[in-house]
């Protein structure tokens, strides 16, 4: 066996501290990220702030780099700012579920009609569509066309009757057939005007609705702040949907929904089938944002291998000398932990590249580490002097664990080098906190 335990990654021990210093670089990727995504200008500078605030305050995972620990930070503040949960339909317990959707002309309202009429199929609910959007024939024939590919009733007036007055009546029909929820589809401007406005108060008047949802196209990017607010103030929604995410947009448009209307977005439409609408997931978002799902992966993985408590635990060990052969194991145990993750989330930049074959490697020298600390006493786990200073003891680990005596006192001699490398490593992190400290 060609096992060298000197090249043991186990070497590779970093800590790594987030101060006002190594900050300042990654946080200006993440604005000029947020800035890419269209998010307005007040929503990110506020953002940056709160979260300088936090990380400065964070504390330090082993082997993560500063900016990979940050955008974690900031993919968490992202998904609070966006509601933090899922936000499902709500539905009428007395009578039949009206949901109003809003919008500007060409956003997507009438393809969701058909999206919410399948989903809500799929919910084992029944539906029907109402064709409020009586300026343009088309407009009813298209909603037509949709019903009879869903498979559920399209309510119609042509083109003469008021939409308050076509919904009131739509409300009575879904009664009196016992139809479980009714999708209002409306008309809508280029802009926002007036008379559009008016037209969505009068039908909200006329059957209070549910739920009243904000169509809102991916593409609007900064000015979907201001639209959401309108809308907002003038009819009052209760959610909102974000179209076309299958298109280039980076999706900037959902972090202002929640945060200048206070109303969740329920759902996202990715495409222009039916089944292309899902239900709006914050974390999903977050991380279509910052365009770095990689790097906030690995910074999860490595956070699960390494607990915060333990890391602390481990520090102080070190710190007071007494890093013995269980943090030994621990340590060895993260460490193959590590390669294997690397595998998976692919190359990490800055992290060390650690190949297949160094993985393997990683692997096979934790099983041969494992086999001689088993074969320790619980004593000599917790003092390694015990077996630098005896030559019976580590002769009768190599016996017990059917290793050399030669093997077991690389191992020994390797943990001494280990305590003396972190006592030195420790004295740098107090330094640069120290340093970080004096402002
Ligand atoms: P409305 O004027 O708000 O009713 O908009 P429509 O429902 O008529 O949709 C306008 C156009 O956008 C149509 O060509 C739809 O096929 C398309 N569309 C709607 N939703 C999506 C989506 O999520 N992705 C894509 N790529 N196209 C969509
Ligand atoms: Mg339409």
């Amino acid at each position: 066996e060609d096992v060298h335990l000197e090249s043991f990654p186990i070497h590779d021990v970093t800590v790594y501290v987030l101060t006002k210093d190594n900050i300042t670089e990654p946080m200006r990727d993440i604005r000029r990220a947020l800035l890419e995504a269209d998010v307005s200008l007040p929503v990110v500078r506020r953002f940056v702030s709160s979260v300088t605030e936090k990380a400065l305050g964070a504390g330090t995972i082993k082997g993560v780099r500063p900016d990979q620990q940050l955008v974690k930070i900031v993919h968490d503040e992202l998904v609070q700012l966006m509601g933090g949960e899922v936000s499902d339909l709500v539905f009428s317990k007395g009578g039949p579920t009206v949901i109003l959707l809003a919008g500007l002309q060409g956003v997507g309202k009438t393809t969701v009609c058909a999206k919410l009429a399948f989903y809500l199929k799929k919910l084992g609910k029944s539906c029907m569509l109402v064709a409020a959007d009586v300026y343009r024939p088309a407009a009813i024939d298209q909603l037509t066309i949709l019903g009879e590919q869903v498979g559920v009733p399209v309510y119609s007036e042509g083109t003469e009757a008021k939409p308050p007055q076509i919904t009131r009546n739509a409300v009575e029909e879904a009664k009196r057939k016992n139809i479980d929820a009714i999708v209002v589809d409306t008309a809508g401007r280029l802009q926002i005007d007036k008379a559009m406005m008016d037209e969505l108060k009068e039908v909200k008047k006329a059957v209070n609705p549910t739920e009243v949802l904000l169509v809102v196209d991916a593409m609007t990017g900064q000015e979907a702040a201001a639209l959401v607010t309108t809308f907002n103030i003038e009819i009052g929604i209760t959610g909102a949907i974000l179209t076309k995410l299958d298109g280039d947009s980076r999706g900037g448009a959902a972090l202002s929904v929640k945060e200048v209307s206070g109303k969740p977005i329920k759902f996202v439409g990715r495409g222009e089938r039916l089944e292309d609408l899902e239900l709006f997931y914050p974390d999903r978002m977050a991380q279509r944002v910052l365009g770095m799902g990689d790097v906030l992966s690995f910074v999860e993985k490595a956070q699960e291998v390494m607990r915060q408590e333990e890391a602390v635990e481990l520090q102080k060990k070190i710190m007071s000398a007494k890093f013995d052969f269980n943090d030994f194991l621990k340590q060895s145990q993260n460490v193959a932990k590590m390669g294997s993750m690397s595998r998976v989330v692919g190359m990490i930049p800055g992290m060390n590249k650690l190949t297949p074959a160094q993985i393997r490697e990683a692997e096979k020298r934790l099983a041969f580490v494992e086999s001689m600390i088993n074969a320790m006493t619980a004593e000599e786990r917790e003092k390694p002097e015990l077996l630098a200073e005896s030559r019976e003891r580590r002769i009768r680990v190599a016996e017990e664990s059917g290793k050399t005596e030669q093997e077991v006192g690389q191992l020994v001699a390797q943990l001494f080098q280990m305590r003396a490398q972190m006592q030195k490593l420790m004295g740098m992190v107090q330094g640069q906190e120290a340093i970080a400290g004096m402002g």
